[in-house]
């Protein structure tokens, strides 16, 4: 039985996502999985991301959306992390797992990853938003346990700042990884 962590870039291809400050949401996404995988390729997992490129499976996006689940549910993931940046006027980090129907097992692994990336924001000086819930399709959709991520507000001006610093993209992937292996468990990746 494969152990498999899909990683999802939130965004991409004629969708940027949030913009702002001169960057946009579906690069972020993208140079923060790929640094994430290969932190956790490094631990030996299995990890398959839904883009490794700035494109997306459909323009439409709600097609799009399904083809991200989709793409977790036949492969039969055991983990699924969905990465995006925030806009609209707050700062630091929040993260959501599914409104309804999220299991003991979700919640718990929520726990472990997000105390990882939030010390990441904090001890930049940026707030913790908190644990949230939220009826997100690729939450909702997916068959196994997953989280989505909003790393930080791409319109203000001081999280903008620390995403365009690459160094600071590798820290937020390195305590994403860090997080994933911990909520799993280190025997996970044992092949
Ligand atoms: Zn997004």
């Amino acid at each position: 039985m494969a152990n498999i962590i899909v990683l999802d870039p939130g965004h991409g291809g004629v969708d940027p996502g949030a913009i702002g400050n001169g960057i946009q949401e579906k690069d972020l996404t993208l140079g923060i999985a790929l640094r994430t995988a290969a932190f956790l390729r490094g631990y030996g997992a299995d990890v398959r991301l839904t883009r490794t490129a700035d494109r997306v499976f459909s323009n439409d996006k709600r097609a799009d959306l399904h083809a991200r689940v989709s793409f977790a549910n036949n492969i039969n993931a055991s983990y699924f992390i969905s990465l995006h940046i925030n806009s609209g006027g707050g700062t630091g980090f929040e993260s959501y797992i599914a409104e309804r129907g999220a299991s003991e097992e979700t919640g718990r692994r929520r726990e472990i990853v997000h105390r990882q990336v939030k010390a990441v924001f904090t001890g930049e000086g940026l707030p913790d938003r908190g644990m949230k819930a939220a009826n997100f399709a690729v939450l909702r959709e997916t068959r196994m346990p997953s989280v989505l991520l909003e790393y930080g507000f791409i319109d203000k001006e001081k999280d903008a700042s620390l995403l365009k610093d690459a160094l600071f993209l590798d820290r937020l992937a390195r305590a994403t990884a860090e997080g994933i292996a911990r909520a799993i468990g280190v025997n996970f990746f044992k092949k």
